[in-house]
């Protein structure tokens, strides 16, 4: 293990410093990569050496997700100390399942799902867990919410029309879910949004009103923090209001931008977040752990022990249900996701997350002063949001991210709302400064000057 770990050193600080030279890795069109690395796996064990030099080759050629040069999803950079924690968890490997197997770390993970608890303003009858993503946590809500519907449905299966209003900007997992809940994708109530990208609360009374009259059953109600396009926020409060007449269930996906929680300056984009029944958020988001890191919590414990406890003699031996955190897991063996975001939490405290958050918004301000600042750039997206999105010159925004792909300038992906397709710039990487954000245009610009004419070739649409 001693050399193993010499070994991983080496590694990572060879490609630490290739990174700081080159912050996007060489571009292998997919056609090549086979030709291009060694991948293959064979029967005969591999000479040590060789074996190194695959690694290490594989390693400087694989998209570099931490760097100055990535802003195409919604997660970036390395945090040491989060880094640190996930390496641990990978050391000890323990599962989440039960108390026996994992010991101080169900400790760790009560101690980060307690605390979200409370700043969320609930009390000790809330309740949470780690799933592997954020789609997954929507889909645990989702389960609750048929459950809390009827609890029959678990032995039964699905008999009526369950209706999940979501809206059109809201992320693809909610489909994807009703259709593995049984409660069907066409039960998705696709509601419009404002100019902002946010819920039109008009529209979801109507169509709550209209479902109702059609002897449909309303069931859940999903709302965004943070759209997946614009980083909208749905407004809370006024659908919890509307969801209590009607006993529907309101979940919360802050996979995105769950996070401002940790935030005073922006907790209020979630006003009303103590009255929902369900809510989740991913850490690898805007916190910058490593992938994944999603938590889910619900106001009321019984739901996550209604939707998944099974009895398990030959797992459940000892302790109080309390510490066997597999009573309420959608998986059986579960990965320790929660030491890398208390090794984050520990270290910098609930203010040291706050901070990460704020400076997010700070960068994606700077990017909208310099976007405003140039008439050359039209802006699509509003503050309070980390989503920075535009358009330059005439330059169609698909040609331009992929030119930028290819050339190995910059990540940074597309998105569209309305009409407009646009460039979606995400100020994600808490490591990044300002310098950084005016350095990505400077970049976009210099390539568009001297591709120009190759981009506007592109103008048809190209398929993805
Ligand atoms: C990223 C995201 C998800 C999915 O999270 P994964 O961890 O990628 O599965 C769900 N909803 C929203 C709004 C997101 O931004």
């Amino acid at each position: 293990m001693q050399n193993t770990l010499k070994k991983f050193l080496r590694l990572t600080e060879k490609l630490l410093r290739d990174e700081s030279q080159k912050p996007v890795a060489d571009f292998i069109p997919s056609e090549d990569l086979f030709s291009t690395l060694d991948l293959n796996l064979s029967e005969d064990p591999m000479d040590e050496q060789e074996f190194d030099l695959a690694l290490e080759n594989l390693l400087l050629k694989t998209p570099r997700t931490a760097t100055t040069g990535f802003f195409n999803q919604l997660f970036g950079g390395r945090n040491p100390k989060a880094v640190l924690g996930d390496l641990l968890a990978v050391m000890l490997n323990n599962s989440m399942y039960t108390y026996k197997a994992a010991g101080a770390q169900i400790g760790v993970e009560k101690v980060i799902l307690r605390k979200v608890c409370t700043m969320l303003g609930w009390d000790n009858e809330a309740e949470g867990t780690f799933a592997p993503g954020g789609s997954m946590t929507n889909y645990m809500a989702m389960v609750m919410a048929r459950d809390n519907f009827d609890a029959a449905i678990k032995s039964k299966g699905v008999k009526e029309s369950l209706i999940v209003y979501t809206s059109k900007e809201s992320h693809y997992s909610i489909p994807k879910n009703a259709s593995f809940s049984g409660i069907g994708r066409d039960q998705v109530q696709y509601i419009p949004t404002d100019q902002y990208g946010r819920m039109d609360l008009e529209k979801l009374a109507q169509a709550i009103k209209a479902d109702i009259a059609k002897g449909r059953n309303p069931m859940m109600i999903n709302l965004t923090a943070g759209t997946t396009v614009l980083g909208a926020f749905d407004a809370i409060e006024p659908v919890v209001k509307l969801a209590k007449a009607h006993n529907i269930w309101v979940h919360v996906d802050g996979a995105y931008c769950g996070s401002v929680m940790f935030s005073n300056r922006y907790r209020s984009l979630i006003q009303g977040i103590e009255e929902v029944d369900s809510f989740s958020f991913n850490a690898h988001k805007m916190l910058g752990t490593p992938l994944s890191c999603s938590i889910i919590v619900t106001r009321d414990k019984k739901h996550l022990h209604q939707s998944f406890s099974n009895n398990a003699s030959y797992l459940y031996q000892t302790d109080h249900d309390e510490f066997n955190l597999g009573k309420m897991s959608l998986q059986c063996g579960r990965r320790n996701d929660a030491l890398k975001f208390w090794t984050l939490w520990k270290s910098v405290g609930t203010k040291g997350l706050e901070k990460i958050v704020d400076h997010q918004f700070d960068l994606a301000q700077v990017a909208r002063d310099y976007i405003s600042s140039n008439p050359d750039y039209t802006l699509y997206s509003y503050p309070d949001s980390i989503s920075v999105c535009f358009n330059y010159r005439d330059v169609p925004a698909r040609a331009l991210c992929t030119g930028l792909y290819e050339a190995q300038e910059l990540l940074v992906g597309y998105g569209s709302f309305g009409q407009n397709e646009f460039v979606r710039f995400v100020t994600i990487n808490a490591q990044n400064d300002a310098q950084v954000i005016r350095d990505f245009f400077k970049t976009l610009e210099k390539y568009t000057e001297k591709n120009y004419d190759k981009l506007m070739a592109q103008c048809g649409p190209v398929e993805v």
